[in-house]
């Protein structure tokens, strides 16, 4: 492909064709209900596997689709999840994982990781995956540990998700709930992970499986609290 003659395609053709939407949301402003976070594979196109129109979601792409803990402060994911949550008010969460992430096949291959500092610390927020791989898929091939990390790696970031202060207060509240996904880019197919931790086809016409359900919960009984 060639960036140029794309562009000149978008503004020549596809802007034509829904330019009434982008004078809507142009506006209006935005209000994706939706934030994905997927990685930066080229393989990879959110608003494809979705088939989303502008607007429909607010998109934070990393290598490895990675969302640091909360102690991490002030980085890009962690900022692009408190807008998406606290200013744009999306209900649904999705990170996703994919077939043959390079992310995921550097974990195995640390050396080859050492030119590349940037790439390396960033990954160590995988590491907690990678325990998870070695203490129970040893008896998978190559193949299929890489693609257990890439599960485990997607449903730890849930885990480090739900410790956001907008997304735990989101959850609390009963007005957000997370997705984690698994695309595989050779079928196009998506298994997405429930709420008993096991991730299961999700094909047309089935309700999308989800991860951590909105939960309307609060740790404190309030009878207690007033007493
Ligand atoms: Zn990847």
């Amino acid at each position: 492909m060639e960036i140029g003659s794309g562009v000149a395609r978008f503004q020549g053709e596809v802007y034509k064709q829904q330019q009434e939407l982008f004078h809507t949301l142009a506006r209006n402003g935005q209000s994706p209900k939706y934030l994905m976070i997927s990685c930066a594979d080229s393989r990879v196109v959110p608003e494809l596997i979705t088939q989303a129109n502008p607007g429909d979601l607010f998109v934070c792409r990393n290598a490895g689709n990675i969302v640091p803990p909360v102690a991490v402060k002030n980085g890009g994911v962690s900022s692009t999840v408190e807008f998406g949550v606290m200013a744009l008010g999306v209900t649904e969460i999705i990170v996703c994982g994919h077939s043959d992430c390079g992310a995921m096949k550097g974990m195995f291959n640390p050396e080859a990781l050492d030119a590349m500092p940037n790439v390396k610390a960033w990954l160590s927020y995988s590491e907690t995956a990678m325990e998870v791989v070695k203490a129970c898929y040893g008896h998978l091939d190559k193949d299929g540990q890489v693609k257990a990390l890439t599960q485990e790696n997607v449903a730890i970031q849930l885990v480090h998700l739900q410790n956001h202060p907008s997304v735990a207060a989101g959850l609390a509240a009963g007005r957000l709930q997370l997705h984690g996904w698994y695309f595989d880019i050779e079928s196009g197919s998506i298994q997405a992970l429930d709420s008993n931790g096991s991730f299961r086809e999700f094909k047309a016409g089935d309700d999308m499986p989800i991860a951590v359900p909105r939960r309307e919960r609060k740790v404190a009984s309030i009878s207690e609290v007033a007493a």
